[in-house]
């Protein structure tokens, strides 16, 4: 496979000038010969921007703009008040610029190297929502928006501060709107995993990065200072992006005999993409040229042909990448990498691992005290607390009078949606799992306050 020269459109160039001078300077050296094809590229978008002063992505085909940043200035509500489009100037506020660049980076990687529009194929305006939450450590895709939380001031910084993480969560919704893998078990590991894969190829393509010169990690630039982590995971090498008192070691598996069997994290889904995401990484290194034009292509082949659907498997998923690599080339090199993770591409359904996220058992129940449990989110990770209510924790008087009302046997709960965080909630006499967005006022509150958040 021939290997191109990325594209960089000027609003990435800004960026980058920003973020990374040393590359930025290395790009200003081959804009020269890009201009004539990017002063074409953008007559091209202006005709059908219709008044946009950006690229490509910048507009759907219909002519409605192709993304909207809102705040939730710091509630819960969604989608909040629009503050950015297409055609705005920077608004100055970091994490509403970050949005803006990051999600116009990601539709233009899959609209010039897949020829997909919008997460839809058809255009769709991405709703995106930043500052959502108090101190809310995550993003999600909710089938709806993007949303994007300020950190904990703790140990996360932004979320909009990666890059990645934005392609991450619309790959969530290109996955959704294609394979539509359900989010549990090794479907879900594999819905993660193709996120993390659109994600790195975003960032090595905005960096003009070949596979050799990538650090393959996820979120990289997401903690704060003082956290001794390289990033949230790390593609190349699973299990090794971080080793922190504040979080624990990356228990990301490489290998297929390490697979975590859990019912925390909707099935362990941040942690068994693990082996898929190293696949994907060897694959790259094995076709060569760049990620998002080699391997990245035959990744989208499978995700969007139809082999791939809601329950498959490794297996199935590895399968689907082999065939789409006979047609696009490397399909050796696909083989070898899935094989070097143990997995045996096959079709046939070979029963996934993993557990479906049963609820938990009950426990001792009729103890005097509220426990909650929370997994999932994009970090995949797990805490856990309890309060006494008859003790003389501050909080016990408040829980008390929530317990009393709250009906965990009447809750209505859906389906798991990505990167959403899952609570395992015991109330004296009874115990449920919730869902984030199933949440009740009341529920919401409790989890804050025995968390502690
Ligand atoms: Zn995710």
């Amino acid at each position: 496979m021939s290997r191109t020269r990325c594209f960089l459109p000027p609003y990435l160039l800004q960026h980058l000038a920003l973020a990374r001078p040393d590359v930025a300077a290395r790009w200003e050296g081959t804009l020269a010969m890009d201009e004539r094809l990017r002063s074409s590229r953008l007559m091209a978008a202006g005709r059908m921007a219709a008044g946009s002063s950006t690229a490509s992505a910048a507009s759907t085909a219909a002519g409605g703009a192709a993304w909207v940043v809102h705040t939730a200035g710091n509630g819960t509500d969604l989608p909040g008040d629009v503050v950015r489009s297409p055609s705005d100037e920077p608004s100055g506020d970091l994490a509403v610029d970050e949005a803006a660049v990051g999600i116009a980076g990601s539709l233009a990687l899959f609209e010039e190297v897949y020829g997909r529009s919008s997460y839809d194929g058809d255009g769709a305006t991405v709703s995106l929502t930043v500052h959502y939450g108090r101190d809310y450590a995550n993003a999600f895709w909710d089938g709806r928006q993007l949303v994007f939380g300020d950190g904990d001031g703790e140990v996360f910084d932004r979320f909009t501060k990666p890059v990645d993480v934005l392609a991450h969560e619309l790959a969530h919704a290109v996955t959704e709107h294609t394979a539509g893998l359900e989010y549990q078990g090794q479907s879900g590991a594999l819905n993660e995993s193709v996120s993390d894969v659109f994600a790195a190829c975003l960032k090595q393509r905005l960096l003009a990065q070949t596979p050799l010169e990538a650090d393959w990690l996820i979120g990289e630039g997401l903690f704060l200072p003082g956290v001794d982590a390289r990033g949230l995971r790390d593609m190349a090498n699973p299990g090794t992006a971080y080793d922190d008192p504040a979080l624990g070691r990356d228990p990301q598996p490489a290998h297929l005999d390490d697979y975590v069997d859990t019912t925390d994290d909707n099935g362990g889904v941040h942690l068994n993409s693990g082996i898929p995401n190293r696949a994907f990484h060897l694959a790259a290194l094995g076709i060569g040229g760049t990620s998002w034009d080699g391997a990245g292509r035959v990744w989208y082949a499978a995700l969007t042909g139809g082999q791939v659907h809601a329950r498959t498997d490794f297996a199935g998923f590895a399968a689907a990448t082999v065939a789409a690599a006979r047609e696009l080339g490397g399909a050796e090199h696909v083989e070898a990498a899935w094989e070097q993770v143990g997995i045996t591409p096959a079709t046939a359904e070979a029963g996934r691992t993993g557990g479906p996220g049963l609820p938990p058992p009950p426990g001792s129940e009729s103890a005097r005290s509220v426990r909650v449990r929370r997994g999932g989110g994009f970090a995949g990770l797990t805490t856990e607390a309890e309060v006494d209510l008859d003790g003389d924790d501050e909080r016990a008087g408040e829980l008390r009078g929530l317990v009393e009302r709250i009906d965990l046997t009447g809750l209505r709960t859906g389906r798991p949606q990505p990167d959403r965080f899952v609570y395992d909630v015991q109330l004296p006499g009874a115990s449920a799992r919730v869902f984030e967005q199933d949440l009740t006022e009341d529920l919401r509150r409790v989890v804050e306050l025995v968390l502690d958040q």
